[in-house]
């Protein structure tokens, strides 16, 4: 076993890590349910659902069932001039699924990683106003602690200062942000949150194409959450100013946050959804951008000097993998099947009982809990080397970053197992100094 973690240290690079063996590594056998199995013998409930992902659990045997299947008829086949039923379902059913009360997206676009389907959106929308003969609207306006994805059309988005991507600042193309309100576990909204994108909206409407953001909950920029106010009165200034909204829930979407899609809680329609992550409950890499009626005739029309000739200009080579889709359209079946809102609101009820007060401690700045996430915010950056294998001694696998330490289990986990995460992250913080 340590020569397989040692061949990793000298061939392989992990996510944003560098290739220091300093930095803690496990190998994984297998996996079931809510269990993470390591070659050593030691089983780990998993806090993370590998990145969002995972929402039905490991090694899920309608999930395997529906990937054979496929594979049986073909794993993959070109998208350019050729469909198939799996492409077709999924379509069907997600546009279905993002209705609020009546159908908000038109048509979808397949793409192969959450990063690609936020390039999509950002090309869109940028042909949108290429199409109308308003080729200056070209800028994107987000906000402030968002993450978007590592390609560079999506890091140009992201947080320019606190993000991952600073050392690229003036290689990127240039964007404008504004500040995000405040946010918190428990925060009531003020009119003076929205001042910040609201300048930037008059000062900059006739340059922008749209403005991009993660709805309710920022993900990787800090998992903060602010109020369904700021999305409502965005929606009135991307209205009044002629903008086009870009909802980014590769992490909030499928019911994490306790709806299923948080611009339904927040019931401010975008006129482009990204969805990624959870969307084959973690099988495989996939995403998804999806198109109000607005966006797909603005870009059809092309009015403007006739370069597009109307057609979106995407195509990637894996578009639509027929393999994706199949156990895409499983982990959907799934999610009704299983209550998916039944299986979040215990979750939440569970975390609020025992994740809140650890507020208490004197280490703790604040918890917060919403759907199936659990945050506790540390008032220092914590030891990640010293961390992540205390939790791992404890029989939990929890990846803090930064300040947080943060949980977002498979929906499938069972409370003994949400009860064995919480304890360990209580007693890592109280053997903390
Ligand atoms: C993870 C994430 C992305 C990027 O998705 P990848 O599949 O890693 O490319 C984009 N936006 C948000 C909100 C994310 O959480």
């Amino acid at each position: 076993m340590n020569n397989l973690l040692d061949a990793d240290y000298q061939n392989i690079w992990h996510p944003y890590t560098n290739t220091s063996k300093d930095n803690p590594l496990f190998h994984i056998n297998s996996a079931s349910g809510a269990e993470l199995h390591l070659s050593s013998g030691e089983k780990l409930v998993d806090g993370m659902s590998s990145w969002w992902a995972v929402i039905h659990g490991y090694n899920h045997p309608e999930l395997n069932a529906a990937a054979k299947n496929q594979i049986d008829r073909v794993s993959h086949v070109m998208f350019g001039s050729l469909t198939h039923e799996p492409a077709i379902q999924l379509a069907e059913r997600l546009l279905k699924f993002t209705s609020n009360n009546k159908p908000t997206f038109d048509r979808v676009f397949f793409a192969d990683s959450g990063s690609v389907s936020v390039e999509v959106a950002i090309k869109m929308a940028i042909q949108y106003w290429f199409a109308q003969n308003k080729p200056q609207k070209s800028k994107l306006l987000s906000i402030r602690n968002g993450y978007h994805g590592d390609t560079f059309g999506a890091m140009s988005v992201t947080d320019p200062d606190n993000g991952m991507h600073s050392m690229f600042k003036g290689i990127l193309a240039e964007n404008y942000f504004a500040d995000i309100p405040v946010y918190g576990a428990n925060i009531e909204w003020k009119d003076e949150y929205i001042l910040s994108i609201q300048s930037a909206i008059e000062k900059h409407h006739s340059s922008i194409a749209a403005v991009i953001l993660e709805p309710l909950v920022q993900g990787a920029g800090g998992m903060k959450f602010y109020h369904p106010e700021y999305l409502r009165q965005i929606k009135a200034l991307c209205e009044q100013f002629d903008l086009l909204l870009i909802f980014d829930e590769i992490a909030t979407g499928f019911g994490r946050t306790g709806s299923l899609f948080a611009f339904q809680e927040a019931n401010v329609n975008p006129d482009i959804l990204c969805l990624g992550k959870a969307i084959t409950g973690g099988y495989m890499s996939f995403a998804a951008t999806l198109a109000n009626q607005k966006v797909v005739d603005g870009i059809h029309a092309d009015s403007g000097n006739g370069k597009t000739g109307g057609v979106l200009m995407h195509g990637p080579t894996f578009m639509a993998n027929p393999l994706a889709c199949a156990v895409a359209n499983k982990s959907l079946e799934l999610l009704e099947k299983n209550n998916w809102h039944h299986q979040v609101k215990s979750i939440e009820t569970q975390l609020l009982k025992e994740l809140i007060p650890l507020s208490e401690h004197s280490l703790v700045a604040e918890v917060r809990v919403k759907g199936a996430i659990g945050v506790v915010e540390m008032k220092q950056a914590v030891d990640f080397n010293w961390i992540v294998p205390k939790f791992v001694e404890l029989g939990v696998w929890i990846r803090p970053f930064g300040k947080l330490i943060y949980i977002m289990p498979p929906y499938i986990i069972k409370p003994e197992q949400l009860s064995k995460l919480i304890q360990a992250i209580q007693q890592v913080i109280s053997e903390m100094r």
